[in-house]
């Protein structure tokens, strides 16, 4: 699915850009054409002025003198090898005078630059087909027309740049398109990685949550069956298989609960549900309520809280819901004896919650995963504590959506710290 999703994007990225290429290419071809044609028509252009200039007319005599006349005139020498014929015709459109080819007798197209086929028979067999660029000149002489000038040139050395312009272009366009279509493919690869990532990781959410899910509903299913096919009419053991049930569905329920705040709070919370939370307050409130639950009994817990307030945007449900899931744990993996103690403080710009306990610890190697969806450190004890893993990737996700932060440090053995910072209202 993704390497054709990546074929497809390299598909399409080399269509576009190639369309976009060829069309360039195609631009460049044909201004190089549009610039050889206007230089060689400058140059014919002072080429036929030159030759224009040197036609006398007497006006009272009504005679024209061609005599001095470059290439026309019989006693001048030629102007310029290049030139292939330059003609005189009158002002009624008549042959005067001409070097070069032969030309038809009566002038019959208009003034103005033209490109005009002639056939060459070089050899008998195949007559060469060469292009002139020809220039009809209308000339004057104190504002009296008195005859056109005739003149061409080979295209020889324009059709020369542009065969060698063809040539490159005929070679970089495919070479850049293959330099496009292997950039196409490394950038539909790097456009696919997050995409690839994100579905592995919700394909492996989904796998663990399944097989969480698995287990309590198979122990609900033999707990209901039992009592279902039992002949017995023993009361009390039938009250145990429901307080199984019970137990079973209420752990069940609480993993549900966790999957949908997981699967709700995704992104950073929308701006209409942000409020003033002030944290001292808050926190002040949860410690009230957690030295009173069994979970904590066996422990000291101590709670260090500043006098003024401290105040963050955030939604306040969530908050209790991050600094009570890092108590429950500081609780569950502290022995009995052990201290728990949470701090409010400010650094700099951010409001900073601080759970330490010295319980188990966190060996290095399970530090960085620790956040990640259902991961359990040891899960034989977790199972005892009756954990799912999802406890902290929850908190991270709460902080992350207020713009926060969370780390944890941990010494195997001498205890952890939880730090979430948020930023100040
Ligand atoms: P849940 O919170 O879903 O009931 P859980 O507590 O196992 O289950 P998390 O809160 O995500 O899951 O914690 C992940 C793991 O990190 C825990 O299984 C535990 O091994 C380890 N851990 C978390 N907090 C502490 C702590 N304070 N001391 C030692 N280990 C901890
Ligand atoms: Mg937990």
């Amino acid at each position: 699915m993704f390497h054709q999703s990546r074929c497809n994007l390299a598909q399409w990225f080399t269509l576009t850009m190639g369309t976009i290429l060829v069309l360039f290419a195609g631009v460049i071809y044909y201004q190089a054409v549009l610039d050889e044609l206007k230089n060689l028509d400058e140059l014919l252009y002072k080429k036929s002025r030159v030759i224009a200039v040197n036609a006398r007319y007497d006006a009272r005599q009504q005679q024209l003198d061609l005599e001095n006349v470059p290439l026309i005139g019989s006693n001048v020498l030629p102007l310029g090898s290049e030139v292939v014929y330059a003609r005189w015709y009158d002002t009624k459109s008549q042959i005067v005078q001409f070097f070069g080819t032969t030309p038809k007798a009566k002038l019959t197209n208009n003034p103005g630059f033209e490109t005009i086929e002639t056939s060459q028979t070089k050899s008998k067999i195949t007559p060469s087909i060469t292009l002139l660029r020809q220039l009809t000149l209308p000339v004057y002489q104190d504002n009296l027309l008195i005859g056109y000038l005739q003149i061409a040139v080979p295209l020889t050395s324009v059709q020369n740049n542009l065969a060698e312009l063809r040539l490159v272009l005929l070679l970089t366009v495919p070479a850049t398109l293959g330099v496009i279509a292997l950039a196409g493919w490394f950038l539909g690869g790097v456009a696919m990685q997050p995409i690839r990532d994100s579905y592995n990781q919700l394909q492996r959410f989904t796998a663990d949550a399944s097989h969480e899910l698995r287990s309590p509903l198979a122990a609900i299913t033999s707990n209901a069956q039992y009592g279902l096919i039992s002949q017995s009419n023993d009361l009390e053991m039938q009250r145990q298989r429901f307080g199984k049930i019970f137990d079973i569905t209420k752990s069940m329920s609480v993993l549900v609960n966790n999957l949908l705040l997981l699967a709700r709070h995704q992104g950073k919370l929308p701006a209409e549900s942000l409020q003033k939370v002030d944290l001292r307050s808050l926190l002040a409130q949860i410690a009230d309520e957690f030295t009173t639950q069994e979970t904590a009994q066996h422990l000291n817990l101590s709670y260090t809280l500043p006098t003024d307030s401290i105040n963050v945007l955030g939604d306040a449900d969530l908050l209790r819901q991050a600094v009570i899931n890092l108590l429950n744990n500081a609780c569950k993996y502290t022995p009995s004896g052990g201290q728990v103690q949470l701090r409010l403080f400010v650094q700099s710009y951010w409001a900073a919650i601080e759970v330490t306990d010295n319980g188990i610890g966190i060996s290095e190697a399970d530090l960085p995963h620790i956040f990640d969806r259902f991961y359990r450190v040891d899960k034989k004890r977790v199972r005892k504590t009756g954990g799912y893993g999802l406890g902290l990737a929850i908190v991270q996700q709460i902080v992350f959506a207020h713009g926060g932060n969370i780390s944890a440090k941990s010494i195997i053995d001498k205890g952890s710290t939880f730090q979430i910072v948020l930023p100040l209202k």
